[in-house]
């Protein structure tokens, strides 16, 4: 009945895509119209090897050594591959920009389309897991904002793969500024020991899926690796919604 009623509701009153402004298609919750998201920018070869970063088109993917960009050459991260479907630019930039600052949460529709379709391409990798743990809010952070976006994603995740999700292992005890306006060692900086892991030893030997919303610079990413990997786990794979061109 909800959804018949919401339905006419937008019959009569669509409300406009939030990114070109043309009305709504009825019953899209999604604030963007399917025109809009199917201009998403996927990450296609050739790109990093260890961190999917897009390289330039000379590069041809199934060259004889492993493609890797000059900063996984020089620093490698302490996870083994980054997995990313989509460019953090243009629709996607607006989309999550809309669920986290918005809370729009119809956004999440779409995404958990996106989520699907990037863990069936990539399922064998996905089969290796035995955890998956979403990088946590600051408990203010999380009550102000009343959801953690790469929570939501792991659950997603966790639920489609039938993989445990260890939501409450990982604990962010630092407050850290916003990292926007931060340059790369700033950042860095800026993460550095704010994780803490609740019973560590359980880890031992896992293959674990860290789970964040965007890759901006790594740090994040990178420093949830470090901890973690004091605990001998097996592998950490990271994964991010959307990662900065
Ligand atoms: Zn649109
Ligand atoms: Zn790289």
């Amino acid at each position: 009945m909800k959804k018949v009623v919401e339905g006419a509701i937008s019959l009569f009153f669509p409300a406009e895509c939030r990114i070109c402004k043309r009305s709504l298609e009825p019953l899209n919750r999604s604030f963007i119209c399917s025109g809009c998201w199917s201009k998403i920018k996927w990450v296609v070869p050739a790109y990093c090897s260890r961190c999917s970063k897009p390289l330039p088109s000379c590069h041809v993917p199934g060259e004889s050594s492993p493609l890797l960009c000059r900063e996984c050459l020089r620093e490698p991260p302490l996870y083994t591959r980054l997995l990313v479907p989509t460019l953090y630019e243009g629709v996607m930039k607006k989309a999550i920009h809309l669920l986290k600052y918005e809370r729009k949460e119809g956004i999440f529709v779409e995404i958990k389309r996106i989520l699907a379709r990037f863990l069936e391409q990539n399922f064998l990798t996905f089969s290796q897991l035995d955890e998956i743990i979403p990088i946590p809010l600051h408990r203010k952070k999380l009550r102000q904002r009343g959801f953690n976006q790469a929570y939501l994603l792991a659950r997603f995740m966790s639920r489609f793969l039938e993989v445990k999700l260890a939501h409450s292992s990982l604990l962010r005890v630092r407050e850290t500024q916003s990292q926007t306006k931060l340059s790369k060692q700033e950042r860095a900086a800026n993460v550095k020991g704010a994780f803490r892991v609740k019973n560590g030893n359980s880890f031992e030997c896992k293959t674990i899926l860290l789970v964040d919303d965007v890759y901006t610079t790594g740090a994040t990413l990178r420093e949830a690796a470090r901890l973690l990997r004091t605990f001998e786990t097996k592998e950490i794979v990271a994964f991010a919604l959307a990662r900065a061109p």
